[in-house]
């Protein structure tokens, strides 16, 4: 589930992805409304398999939010405009099959820590940048949730006091700072105080700058695009390692639109940062890797939910 659509797809360990649906939702959406939305478009997506319902063993949803798995309550989803919302209770009660319910982004690094580059990771985090910056925890091979499933929060951790404001409330966060909404934030600053860039002529416009477009920029060697991006590897490779030094890890996977458009770019840069903070011992033998899985990791996550909380092989 995400502010502007919802993606579904069928699969199981086996053949993979089976089906695909893909919906737009309104983000003033209702409870109610995102039920309709959801029994739709499991339905939908169960058609286009070409299967029976009852030989689903669970829907499993990733919701951009805080999420008590066991309960299934959502305590808050900003992006969805949803509070305090037991969605599995609801869904199942509409649908008849078993919904499990994550958090996006641990559902995504269960993904790759199953089925992606992070198989062999026992102790893994994984990154995804994008329009925020969010962290997975895998310790010891399992996901690590927190006491209030509130763990991996890595886009809210302090890089600069006086930095900019962060859609949190707080100033210099990491996500305000080393995002693609930061560096397209610099970008625009640049453009309007009379720098030139590939990106002039739509932020003009007016337009929204996604990854691809920065990634196009990189390409024709735009200095200022460059630059910002820069900037950008240098913090997330001084964060890492903070974070390495800390925890320990064996595996970072990177992921999100940001690091997807430019990872052959942005990857090098982020390790000479990585190796410049980290102390030598946290980063022995430790990879730091491409998830290459995109909005497929949060998938294949699901399998890996269903595994753990119905004991199910999918
Ligand atoms: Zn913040």
């Amino acid at each position: 589930m995400g502010g502007t659509k919802i993606l579904a797809a069928v699969l199981n360990s086996k053949e993979g992805i089976t089906a695909r649906v893909k919906k737009p939702t309104d983000p003033k959406s209702s409870e109610s409304d995102y039920i309709e939305i959801l029994s739709s478009i499991v339905k939908d997506v169960i058609n286009e398999a070409g299967i029976k319902k009852k030989n689903i063993e669970a829907i499993c949803l990733g919701v951009p939010g805080s999420v008590n798995p066991h309960s299934g309550v959502i305590g808050l989803a900003p992006n969805l405009g949803l509070k305090d919302f037991n969605i599995k209770e609801k869904l199942q009660e509409k649908v008849s099959i078993p919904v499990l319910v994550e958090n996006d982004v641990n559902i995504g690094a269960l993904g790759i820590k199953n089925f992606g580059v992070g198989k062999k990771a026992v102790n893994m985090l994984a990154v995804f940048i994008g329009t925020g910056i969010g962290g997975g925890l895998i310790l010891e091979g399992k996901i690590y949730r927190g006491s209030k499933f509130f763990a991996g929060e890595i886009g809210h951790i302090l890089v600069n006091k006086n930095g900019p404001v962060c859609s949190c409330g707080n100033r210099g966060c990491f996500e305000a700072i080393a995002s693609r909404t930061a560096i397209v934030n610099k970008i625009i600053d640049d453009i309007k105080s009379g720098k030139k860039s590939e990106l002039t002529d739509m932020v003009k416009a007016g337009e929204r700058i996604k990854s691809k477009s920065l990634a196009n920029a990189v390409d024709k060697d735009d200095k200022i695009v460059i630059k910002r991006i820069s900037d950008a590897c240098d913090v997330i490779g001084g964060v890492l390692a903070s974070l390495s030094n800390f925890m320990n890890f064996d595996k970072i996977v990177l992921g999100g639109g940001l690091i997807e458009a430019l990872d052959s770019f942005m990857l090098p840069k982020i390790e000479i940062a990585f190796y410049d903070h980290v102390l030598n011992s946290s980063a022995e033998g430790l990879k730091i890797v491409p998830s290459k899985l995109g909005d497929d990791a949060a998938i294949w996550g699901g399998i890996a939910l269903a595994e753990e909380f119905l004991g199910v092989k999918v």
